[in-house]
């Protein structure tokens, strides 16, 4: 056949996992004008193949917790490719950092020019994720604009696929509720969903206007969400969180589950092995996993206004160097016991459904973009370290090889990306 060929890419032999569409196994991935074309065994007729044999070949992965707002956010915006296909992941969605005076400027200046797919979670306040939410003050009720924001996120309703805010115990002794109840109200009006941070962030004030109970932020929030909103930070150490003052998982937690709410373990400098444990183990598992890195966990070189020191200087250690990734969040849930069939559908379909996207990103369904993650698969032994140093034994370690974003390939070179070497024995 000398003719036109079938495909522009076959990705031969690899292990395909798709749980959109229940596929799992050995086979081939066809690729036509940046499209899925195919996803079956031996296809023939094609320009070019590429083996990916022993490999994992995922859907596009996507990282439901990014921070990309990059020479506006301060120290804590990444490059987006750097976050996005240089680390194997193909759609990063921005959680907070935009906010409806900046949209514009995240679209003309992140969004546009990045090979990777950006999308984000519009911050419910005006000022946005500056410097990480370092100026506790900006994040008061007054400064909400709920009209604004609902308005920036209809002009812009291709990218902004919910509202992002914030359950944190120095903004309940400061506002209690209020700003929560803004970001409901909004999300209301625009029928999206609402992403809460749990966990400290921005410290507590020296003369609280509300008392706090820790174990009475969840219960509260869970109060006012509605199906679908997501509670982010599951395994959080600081308090506030999933696990209460009794170190148990806090009962509200199920209970928001059979309403529908949705759990992303939104990892970032406060994950803690511990706290993952007792919630795993109490049989709830996240819904998505998002890398949350940023600027203050990874070596990224200060940004000029940035302040020197921030409460999330929190850095993901190997060998003296910060380094993470989405793919290094997945092999510690394969570390903690999580199966890969789990873990899997937490980066791609799962998440698809908290975007609103599902059978349009997350899957390999024919005449989908063709954005694929290919995996190495590797079996050995490591020693995983969390922020409190705690350490977990790792069998296998997932990494990054490279991805097709819309059918065009991204070698994982980034400089953040954990080496395998590097990682403790
Ligand atoms: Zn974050």
């Amino acid at each position: 056949m000398d003719g036109k060929k079938l495909y522009d890419i076959v990705l031969k032999g690899g292990r395909v996992i798709d749980p959109a569409q229940s596929i799992e196994g050995i086979c081939d991935v066809g690729i036509k004008d940046g499209k899925i074309a195919a996803v079956k065994t031996d296809l023939k007729g094609s320009k070019k193949n590429i083996d990916v044999r022993g490999k994992l070949v995922l859907p596009g992965l996507i990282d439901s917790h990014a921070h990309v707002f990059q020479h506006v956010s301060g120290r804590f915006g990444l490059d987006p490719d750097m976050a996005g296909v240089r680390s194997g992941v193909t759609t990063l969605v921005d959680q907070g950092g935009p906010s409806c005076m900046t949209f514009p400027a995240f679209r003309k200046y992140i969004v546009e020019p990045s090979a990777s797919r950006v999308l984000a979670f519009i911050s419910i306040y005006v000022v946005g994720g500056l410097e990480g939410h370092y100026y506790p003050y900006l994040y008061a009720p007054e400064g909400v604009d709920v009209k604004a924001t609902v308005r920036a996120a209809r002009e812009n309703a291709d990218l902004v696929r919910g509202i992002k805010s914030h359950a944190e115990i120095g903004g309940f002794e400061r506002w209690g509720l209020d700003v929560m109840k803004l970001a409901v109200k909004a999300c209301n009006e625009l029928d999206l969903p609402v992403y809460i941070h749990f966990g400290q962030l921005w410290g507590r004030p020296k003369t609280p206007k509300y008392k706090v109970d820790v174990d009475k932020v969840l219960s509260d929030t869970v109060k006012i969400l509605r199906p679908g909103d997501i509670l982010a930070h599951p395994f959080t150490r600081h308090p506030g969180g999933f696990v209460n003052s009794k170190g148990k998982l806090h009962p509200i937690v199920k209970r928001a589950l059979d309403k529908g709410l949705k759990l992303d373990v939104g990892h970032g400098s406060h994950f803690s092995f511990d706290m993952a444990k007792k919630v795993l183990d109490a049989g709830v598992l996240p819904h998505t996993l998002g890398a949350d890195m940023h600027g203050y966990n990874t070596s990224v070189l200060p940004q000029p206004g940035t302040p020197t020191e921030h409460p999330d200087d929190e850095m993901h250690l190997f060998a003296g160097r910060a380094q993470f990734s989405l793919c290094h969040a997945m092999s510690e849930m394969l570390a903690l016991g999580v199966s890969l069939e789990d873990v899997v559908p937490m980066v791609t379909n799962n998440c698809a459904a908290m975007l609103g996207m599902e059978g349009e990103i997350g899957t390999l369904k024919k005449g989908v973009d063709a954005d694929i993650s290919v995996l190495n698969d590797e079996r050995g032994s490591w020693t995983f370290v969390d922020n409190s140093k705690t350490e977990v034994h790792a069998d296998r370690l997932l990494t990054p090889e490279f991805c097709l974003r819309k059918g065009e390939r991204f070698e994982a070179d980034a400089s953040i990306l954990p080496q395998p070497d590097l990682i403790a024995a």
